[in-house]
């Protein structure tokens, strides 16, 4: 469906146009009418599904037509980084409807103090804050949310991890009960519903699946510290000498560098791709992976989309990707077709809630497995914003044989795995394939 057909103004349509985005993706086709129909919304999105112009679009829809002098908009968020990534967006938009945003959380050397409150007094048509940081303003008594339109929730799901549940119905004492209110969700766990029962009043619910890894990937964890990282990248490699067609995965350029520094300094051939190459560079090595003239391509998630490679034998995550959509691209690159794969992930003790919100959205979770014995003990896990504790690699989900078998076998929860060793993947078919503070004018 295009924006057109979504009744959009036109200065938001010039606005689209301009970002490039062509068709409207399915939350903003489901959430975009229910908006504008001013309903109450429950949706469950995760990031990746265009969930910020969703809600952002209809907002600044109804700013264009009737703009305000006052605060329109609160968007709770629970994080200063997604904040500033919300309040961007509305920065690209907001300069052609003329509107006004600004973000609000802490952190800051508190210079940023005074630009916030003015932000607060003087009727900034767009408010989006971290729960703690506008409640120490609310406190002060002085912000005027006597106009307010449209309560925003985003990653609520996240909120109520982080243990902010109280400070967002305080948040919402100081509103008007007369409101629209819109919560997304990555996960729609009871207490969401709680939450969605006490703030929303009849809302429209709207639920986009995430993507799953196919049935026939088998996929697993380590647990290492960064330092362990380098050395244990080798000793998989090494394990698996009839793989010849290994991905590796990691989120920013500087590590593609590292990795390859690494395998190559130490007799590996290895290519690698990132936007840092150009453009004829990353043909060339996709086109030698392809062929299996190389047999380790080393990529940020500029691969992980879309490209089609036969016969990826094993796809390692250096680093665990930002959201549970990357991670799915990412290990989809193996087991396509009629080949079974494997996806093996590194997780540092900073990524490990991370992973665990990954494993919850793709309702799975992925076996961790000793470190080999040469390179010591990695990290226990801990997630400690959900509460879960487990113990060392190895202990959740399946079993792990170290060494010498040399096929995979069952895969989900509770199947073993014989990963290291030597035998290659067999082919099996599987059901899928598959501040702190801005504002501007
Ligand atoms: P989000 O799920 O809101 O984090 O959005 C993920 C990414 O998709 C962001 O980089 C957006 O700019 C982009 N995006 C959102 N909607 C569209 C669209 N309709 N067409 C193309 N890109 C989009």
């Amino acid at each position: 469906m295009t924006f057109e057909e979504l009744g959009l103004e036109s200065s938001l349509l010039e606005a689209l146009h301009y970002m490039g985005f062509e068709k409207a993706t399915p939350i903003q086709e489901q959430a975009i009418p229910l908006i504008l129909e001013k309903k109450d919304l429950l949706a469950c999105a995760q990031t990746g599904t265009g969930k910020t112009a969703a809600f952002i679009l209809p907002v600044l829809n109804k700013l264009a037509a009737k703009p305000s002098t006052h605060i329109n908009t609160l968007v709770i968020a629970p994080t200063r980084e997604l904040a500033l990534q919300i309040d961007q967006q509305i920065q690209a938009f907001a300069y052609f409807v003329n509107a006004t945003s600004c973000s609000i959380y802490g952190g800051g050397d508190g210079s940023d103090f005074e630009t916030q409150k003015r932000a607060l007094t003087s009727g900034t048509e767009i408010i989006v804050a971290t729960p703690g940081k506008l409640i120490s303003h609310l406190n002060m008594g002085y912000s005027d949310f006597s106009q307010l339109e449209h309560l925003i929730l985003d990653e609520a799901d996240r909120m109520l991890d982080m243990g902010f549940f109280e400070d967002i119905m305080k948040i919402v004492g100081f509103l008007p009960k007369k409101r629209q209110t819109l919560m997304f969700s990555a996960t729609m766990p009871p207490k969401i519903r709680t939450l969605a029962k006490s703030i929303l009043i009849d809302p429209g619910e709207i639920s986009i699946a995430i993507s799953k890894p196919a049935e026939g990937v088998l996929q697993a964890a380590y647990l290492a510290y960064d330092s362990q990282k380098a050395a244990l990248i080798r000793s998989l490699i090494q394990d698996k000498p009839n793989y010849s067609s290994i991905l590796i995965f990691t989120s920013t350029k500087k590590k593609v560098g590292e990795v390859v520094r690494s395998l190559s300094g130490n007799g590996y051939q290895v290519k690698a791709v990132s936007s840092d190459f150009d453009q004829k560079d990353r043909e060339e090595a996709v086109r030698k992976f392809r062929s299996q003239e190389t047999r380790v391509l080393v990529a940020t998630d500029v691969l992980s989309r879309g490209i089609d490679i036969k016969d990826i034998d094993l796809v390692i995550n250096y680093d665990v990707p930002n959201d549970a959509e990357d991670y799915v691209h990412r290990v989809g690159r193996t087991g396509r077709a009629d080949t079974t794969g494997v996806a093996l992930t590194i997780i540092n003790p900073a990524d490990m809630y991370k992973f665990s919100r990954i494993e919850s959205l793709i309702g799975k979770e992925v076996p961790k497995l000793p470190m080999p014995k040469e390179l010591g003990e990695g990290p226990e896990w801990s997630d400690k914003q959900s509460g879960h504790r487990g113990g060392r690699g190895g202990g959740r989900g399946g079993n792990f044989r170290g060494s010498g078998g040399g096929n995979q076998r069952g895969g989900g929860r509770g199947g073993n795995y014989q990963g290291r060793g030597g035998g290659k993947p067999r082919s099996k078919n599987h059901g899928s394939d598959r501040n702190s503070t801005n504002r501007h004018k």
